[in-house]
């Protein structure tokens, strides 16, 4: 596979999203758009198209928004037991290929990891029971302690002010091309996507921003 060269001595922190980068974007393809419109059906004694319909209006009002990731404005929107409900697809919480072997390698220089997800805190402890990646990390970000999700702007402004990092020297993963883009506004000089966040659906394509196929692409020297 393709070698995608990176100056490793340039960089000193690793900002790592979790969903669809770390994690198979899969399992929360299918807890959105089967496993919930199911239950919510179930629960409302509506028909399963009924059920999506109304859900999918419920979704698109509040995409990109910090609430699109609060599991507790979906609780409390839908009357559904969220964290219940994805214990019980929970075994579709899967690694991307070659991340511990990753994160191994960067441990192993010594860059700092920080894991900085959009998904609330709740749904980190739910995935780190199933895969735990916590002992990896050096800390752990959701947007909730930041106030904005990461696609919004200003995002990266407030994180300087929790955590200390050069955008020069700061590699950044993750696989939504809105929240690349907003990392590239503010500066941040490495940027890489994702080929095939979700191993169930086709690849994306990732425009300007290269995109990983395998984490051994990284994994040089
Ligand atoms: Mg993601």
């Amino acid at each position: 596979m393709q070698v995608i060269p990176i100056d490793w001595q340039a960089i000193e922190t690793v900002f790592l999203d979790m969903d669809g980068t770390l994690l198979d974007l899969h399992f929360d393809n299918h807890f959105w758009l089967e496993h919930m419109p199911q239950r919510y059906a179930e629960k409302h004694s509506l028909t399963l198209e009924e059920a999506r319909k109304k859900l999918m209006d419920n979704y698109q009002s509040f995409a990109g928004s910090l609430n699109w990731y609060c599991l507790d404005h979906w609780q409390e929107i839908l009357q559904m037991d969220i964290v219940g409900l994805k214990h019980e697809v929970a075994d579709r919480i899967a690694l991307r290929a070659n991340v511990i072997e990753f994160l191994d390698y960067l441990r192993s220089k010594d860059k700092r990891l920080v894991l900085l997800t959009n998904a609330h805190q709740k749904t980190v402890d739910l995935k780190f029971e199933y895969v735990n990646l916590r002992p990896y990390f050096d800390r752990i970000i959701t947007s909730h302690d930041i106030g904005l999700a990461k696609e919004e702007s200003g995002f990266w402004q407030k994180l300087e002010q929790v955590e200390e990092f050069d955008k020069n020297s700061s590699l950044f993963i993750d696989d939504n091309l809105d929240v690349l883009n907003a990392a590239d506004h503010y500066g941040v000089k490495h940027l890489l996507a994702i080929h095939q966040p979700d191993s169930k659906q086709a690849t994306v394509k990732t425009s300007k921003f290269t995109a990983i196929k395998c984490y051994t692409q990284l994994m040089t020297n």
